[in-house]
């Protein structure tokens, strides 16, 4: 357990979360003759490949080297989940005059309460994901490393797991900003910035990606001093640029400093400073910050599991090579999640692994090209996606028809002073049939759903302009970019039409 960072402080609720995800008294079980399915890393992949395949009868075992429920239950979405609702709690407060509500005296983030309560709401998250329940599943789990040791071998704490099939679960971990002087000054990821109990005075932020952006919002709004470094020219510049342009003011509302399309030269410890020496096309400039906060990408965990000697092809940096199917250059070894996939989500995690149990264990033919992943990142407002973008679209030669609808034009999001963002649907020209979305707004990801469905059900706006959506909702803007898409066709013919028939039934 060593190489990995220790989870602290070491209070009650650490304590809960251990003793579900990396029990100390744990005993390893007597490994059977053979396994249907060795599976190797317990994050949301491993985790449900293994329940979902003992759930249908197989013999698996599951093998991981720290805690079980990987990077989301421990270092990822739980816990920034947890304080970015804090940090909204604290935005609130900060306008509610703006609602007609009178905070008297200073608000003030009480910061180690927001950690205390994120630890305590990950312990009991953690329940889910506990080595008993899966031991209850009738999963045998081994806490150790894993690797391969043979063909139909896998090596962990001086056990021999005999196996049919396996699957590679193992995930990632955060790169290292190859930044001169970094790891000399020391810095964040993480998978130790949710062990802070003392807030940072002055935070930078490398890298405006969604884990970035998500956490210099979330600090900021906490009270840190927060600089966020992003070497593009706009911040979350995979989404388009309407769109992350309303997060990018929404930040500097808040006051973050952007520091865009930047080199950073080096970082030196000063007086108990770090200071980041930037170049701007020339100018040269320092900034001081008390903590760095790394989230400039992930490097994917293939080393150490002797994949060259069961002929798995892997890169470095892209992770695990696999098929369609997610089977490995090995027919009988398989991946899923982040160790494979260009998306790197919980939900797609969660998706590759039901495809794995049914291709794995019942021959299956199922595809990770058939799968429509939506995404989200949970700055304020959020920005959600799902299907293609118009550029996507138009290079495949499609023509693309789009409809947006601004939140200042919905009822529920003016009467919930929540105005900032937009509905914005595109069709394939000519018919309804949806080809991708983005919506920005306070609660985008619980929006995006509906859009989802009707790419996967083959719904198109027309169906949609006729769903019933509760008044006043901030939903409701999908239905009104649905009857935007049905106005366009009241042809001129039609409109004629409809005139002289009205007027002769006066
Ligand atoms: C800060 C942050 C916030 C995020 N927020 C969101 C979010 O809001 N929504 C979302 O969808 N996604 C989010 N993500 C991404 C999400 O956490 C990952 O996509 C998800 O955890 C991937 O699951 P996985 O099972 O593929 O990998 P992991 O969760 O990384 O699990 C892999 C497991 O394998 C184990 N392992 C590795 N090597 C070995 C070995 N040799 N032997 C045994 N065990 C091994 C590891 O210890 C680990 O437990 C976030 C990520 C971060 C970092």
């Amino acid at each position: 357990m060593s190489q990995f960072a220790e989870v602290l402080p070491h209070d009650v609720y650490n304590e809960a979360l251990v003793s579900n995800v990396h029990p100390i008294d744990w005993q390893n079980p007597q490994p059977a003759s053979r396994y249907n399915l060795v599976v190797i890393g317990a994050g949301t992949a491993g985790l449900v490949t293994a329940a979902g395949a003992a759930g249908l009868g197989a013999k698996v075992a599951l093998v991981e080297r720290h805690f079980l429920g990987g990077d989301c239950l421990n270092v990822g979405c739980v816990p920034s989940k947890c304080i970015i609702r804090s940090s909204r709690v604290a935005a609130d407060i900060r306008e509610a005059s703006q609602f007609g509500v009178r905070v008297l005296g200073e608000m003030e983030v009480d910061f180690p309460s927001v950690m205390e309560r994120m630890r305590r709401l990950r312990a009991r998250i953690s329940e889910h994901d506990s080595a008993r329940r899966f031991k209850e599943l009738g999963v045998d789990l081994f806490l150790g490393e894993g690797h391969f040791s043979g063909p139909d071998t896998v090596q962990v704490a001086g056990k021999t797991l005999r196996f049919k099939k396996a699957v590679i679960a193992t995930g990632t971990r955060p790169v290292s900003p190859a930044i001169d002087g970094i790891a000399e000054a020391g810095f964040l990821t993480n998978e130790t910035v949710f062990s802070l109990t003392e807030r940072p005075r002055r935070l930078a932020v490398i890298g405006g990606g969604p884990i970035g952006c998500e956490m210099a919002q979330a600090f900021r709004r906490l009270g840190c001093e927060v600089t966020l470094f992003h070497n593009a020219a706009h911040i979350l510049n995979r989404e388009d640029s309407d769109a992350a342009e309303i997060i990018q003011q929404s930040f500097i509302r808040d006051g973050i400093r952007l520091i865009l399309n930047c080199k950073t030269k080096k970082i030196e410890k000063k007086n108990g400073d770090k200071v980041i020496h930037i170049d701007c096309g020339g100018i040269i400039d320092k900034i001081a910050v008390d903590e760095i906060l790394a989230g400039a990408g992930r490097s994917p965990n293939v080393e150490d599991l002797n994949l060259e000697t069961v002929g798995v092809k892997y890169d470095k940096r892209e992770g695990v090579e696999v098929n369609e199917q997610l089977q490995t250059t090995n027919p009988r070894i398989y991946a899923a999640g982040d160790i494979c996939l260009a998306y790197k989500f919980t939900h797609t995690a969660d998706a590759t692994a039901r495809i794995v149990i049914q291709n794995a264990l019942f021959r299956g033919r199922k595809k990770l090209s058939v799968l429509t992943i939506p995404w989200c990142t949970y700055t304020d407002p959020e920005i959600a996606h799902v299907g293609m973008y118009e550029k996507d679209a138009r290079e495949k030669g499609m023509e693309v028809e789009t409809f947006v609808r601004p939140l200042q034009e919905v009822d529920r999001a003016i009467a919930d002073g929540e105005e900032e963002g937009f509905v914005k649907v595109h069709v394939r020209k000519g018919t309804d049939k949806i080809l991708g979305a983005t919506i920005v707004a306070r609660h985008a990801g619980e929006m995006l759903g509906e859009i989802t469905l009707a790419i996967i059900g083959n719904i198109g706006l027309k169906t949609i302009s006729n769903v019933i959506h509760t008044y006043p909702t901030q939903a409701e803007a999908i239905k009104q970019v649905a009857d935007a898409y049905n106005q366009t066709r009241l042809t001129p013919f039609l409109k004629g039409l409809f005139k002289k028939w009205l007027a002769w039934n006066r």
